[in-house]
């Protein structure tokens, strides 16, 4: 059924909010009576009934090295931040993977992705079956250096990453159109094989 909506008593009485959705940080409220919209800081109750859901829908340790990334970019930010989730990710290579990227003021900085998944599983769980690894999704966690912004993070879920990866497929393609990029990337690749190469060598004399 259709949403009844009456803008108009929103004007005199103000919006009659309900909430639709919620995490651990934020709560979004839709008004009853019209298209409007608003996140605001979940109350003390809400973030308790979150804790709780979260709690009955995942084994804690799905989402323990990304709350653990929280608090990392909670209290760093720029350089700080970027070194200590590269410490971060190397404690745990089999589950963060990192990608450098620059900021808006081209410094260097960088992406870590945690992956969100259980290893022990917990047949208690009725959305996966006993016995299976449960996957949730990844977080991407962006630590900008230089522009003095704090970092922040984006979810993604399996089709999100298949779609993020898709889009940034099509980019390359475009970008490969061009003769000095095309030029760069070959650079690069001659490059990487040299450097394998040397470290054979390396290998070789110890
Ligand atoms: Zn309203």
């Amino acid at each position: 059924m259709p949403r009844k909506t009456n803008p108009a008593l929103c004007a005199t009485r103000g919006h009659l909010w309900k909430p639709v959705c919620r995490s651990r940080d934020y709560t979004v409220d839709h008004c009853a009576r019209c298209p409007e919209r608003r996140s605001r800081p979940p109350t003390p109750g809400e973030k308790a009934s979150w804790k709780r859901w979260i709690k009955s829908k995942h084994p804690s340790e799905m989402h323990a090295l990304s709350w653990a990334a929280d608090a990392i970019v909670k209290e760093k930010s720029g350089y700080p931040a970027i070194v200590a989730l590269e410490r971060f990710a190397k404690k745990h290579p089999k589950r963060i993977f990192t990608a450098a990227v620059d900021d808006g003021a081209n410094a260097g900085s960088s992406l870590t992705f945690i992956t969100h998944e259980a290893t022990r599983h917990n047949d208690t769980f009725d959305d996966h079956r006993a016995g299976e690894p449960q996957w949730h999704g990844v977080s991407v966690y962006y630590a900008p250096q230089c522009t003095g912004e704090k970092p922040t993070n984006f979810f993604l879920y399996p089709c999100d990453l298949y779609g993020l990866i898709e889009t940034l497929q099509a980019v390359k393609k475009h970008m490969l159109t061009f003769p000095e990029v095309r030029r760069e990337m070959n650079r690069h690749a001659r490059w990487r094989r040299l450097d394998a190469k040397e470290k054979a060598e390396k290998c070789r004399k110890i």
